[in-house]
């Protein structure tokens, strides 16, 4: 008895602290330029690298935290300092994560610290597997990858779009179609090491929000890479494939598309944390400023429909942060997420982001509207957290799946 705490330990204070101070010192004062830019904040990222912020080393530290907080706390902090920012920092882990969770110790080894890069000549990676006609819905895929067994070479070749880093990144690793009977589970990841030639980055989008993460397509033709390169190696691919076959000729493609983006779960309380960083910075802005304007004759906090809505934010804010530690505690203590809890995490955090920033807005008025104050940014930058690693209607749809069984559409 006496054992659940909600209450951090010394150490997570000191690097919530820590990333606190680099996102109040740096990245507050910068964020405004780098939206303006809309170009990839290389000075920002060297200043974190510097600081060890940037690193494998602390990215590891915070991913193999036992008690699953590290990556939320670090994350929440990076985006209460600015999301475009905080993405240009944290856009890498995703291509990281790939490699972790699917690649031999050796291909972890090898590429993860490529991705990073070192304080002196700092790198980032990127991660390929949406494209024009598969966001959504990923078993619509086209990227093929076609093995050559004389050469023991993959050969890539499709179009990849909204890829964060794409382009720009020292490694990518690329999601592509080995078999196409078999939907998600005829999937397989790819590293496409630097420099490798034919693959190029196309159209550099312009975006409504998150201006200083960069996001672009990114084309592959005849893109041949080292049998090395397929993460998780070909002999656990084929055990993979041959399994996928035996189920779709039992049970049909649907279950094991649910089975394949049940994997998705788990990265999904990270971006939560995201969402929670920027709701609760536009949250602070918004009653400090309700503290200190007056409009007839007092603050406009004096009046209920200011204050209750300032109540409001703040509860909803605290709820999502609460979803989101308990689905990263599930992911890390290895509990199955039979409800879906990862999506729910997500799903809250990004509609409470949008919903507090627009409030945010609203009661700073029309100073709220302009680039003098910084929640327009952040309203802008949140839209996105309904949207990327899954829609919220995906999330409900994974919600609704798991919660009843049924094969909803
Ligand atoms: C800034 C940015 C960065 C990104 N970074 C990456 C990245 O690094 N790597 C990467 O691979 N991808 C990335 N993405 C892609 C992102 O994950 C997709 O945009 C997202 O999955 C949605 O896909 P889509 O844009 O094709 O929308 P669509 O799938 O076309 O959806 C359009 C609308 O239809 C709805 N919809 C679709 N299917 C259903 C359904 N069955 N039921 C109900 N509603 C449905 C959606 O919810 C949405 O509202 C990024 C996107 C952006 C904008």
């Amino acid at each position: 008895m006496g054992e659940f705490a909600l209450e951090l330990n010394d150490d997570q204070k000191g690097v919530r602290d820590w990333i606190h101070g680099f996102a109040a010192d740096v990245m507050r004062p910068a964020a405004a330029e780098w939206d303006e830019r809309e170009e990839f904040p290389w000075p920002v990222v060297q200043e974190a690298a510097k600081i060890g912020l940037y690193s494998l080393d602390f990215y590891a530290q915070q991913f193999f935290d036992p008690t699953g907080l590290g990556v939320p706390l670090t994350l929440e902090e990076l985006f209460w300092g600015d999301a475009g920012l905080g993405l240009a920092i944290a856009g890498t882990g995703l291509a990281a994560i790939s490699v972790l969770t699917n690649g031999t110790e050796e291909q972890v080894g090898t590429w993860v610290p490529q991705m990073y890069g070192d304080a002196t000549d700092v790198k980032v990676a990127a991660f390929c597997s949406s494209e024009p006609d598969a966001g959504s819905d990923v078993s619509a895929m086209r990227t093929r990858a076609r093995y050559d067994e004389a050469a023991d070479e993959w050969v890539l070749n499709g179009t990849k779009t909204w890829a964060t880093n794409g382009g720009i990144a020292n490694v990518h690793v690329v999601v592509a179609v080995v078999d196409p009977d078999l939907g998600p589970k005829g999937h397989a990841s790819f590293i496409v090491p630097p420099g490798t030639r034919g693959l190029s980055q196309g159209q550099k989008f312009k975006k409504h929000g998150i201006r200083a993460s960069h996001t672009a397509e990114v084309v592959l033709q005849d893109v041949r890479v080292p049998g090395y390169c397929l993460l998780g190696g070909k002999e656990k691919l084929d055990e993979r494939l041959a399994r996928a076959r035996e189920r779709v000729g039992k049970v049909g493609g649907e279950r094991v598309a649910n089975a394949a983006m049940a994997t998705f779960e788990a990265s999904r309380p990270a971006v939560g944390a995201q969402a929670v960083g920027i709701a609760r910075a536009a949250y602070e802005v918004a009653l400090d400023y309700a503290k200190t304007r007056v409009q007839f004759g007092r603050p406009i906090i004096d009046n209920q429909g200011i204050a209750f809505q300032l109540a409001d934010m703040r509860t909803r804010i605290d709820a999502a942060r609460l979803l989101v530690w308990r689905a990263s505690w599930m992911a890390t203590a290895g509990k199955p997420f039979t409800a879906a809890e990862g999506s729910m995490s997500k799903l809250f955090a990004g509609e409470t982001a949008k919903t507090v920033t627009a409030q945010a807005m609203q009661i700073l008025g029309g100073n709220g509207y302009t680039r003098e104050y910084p929640v327009e940014r952040m309203h802008r930058d949140a839209a996105i957290y309904t949207i990327f690693e899954g829609t919220s209607e995906i999330q409900r749809l994974v919600i609704a799946r798991a919660v009843s069984g049924v094969p909803i559409r």
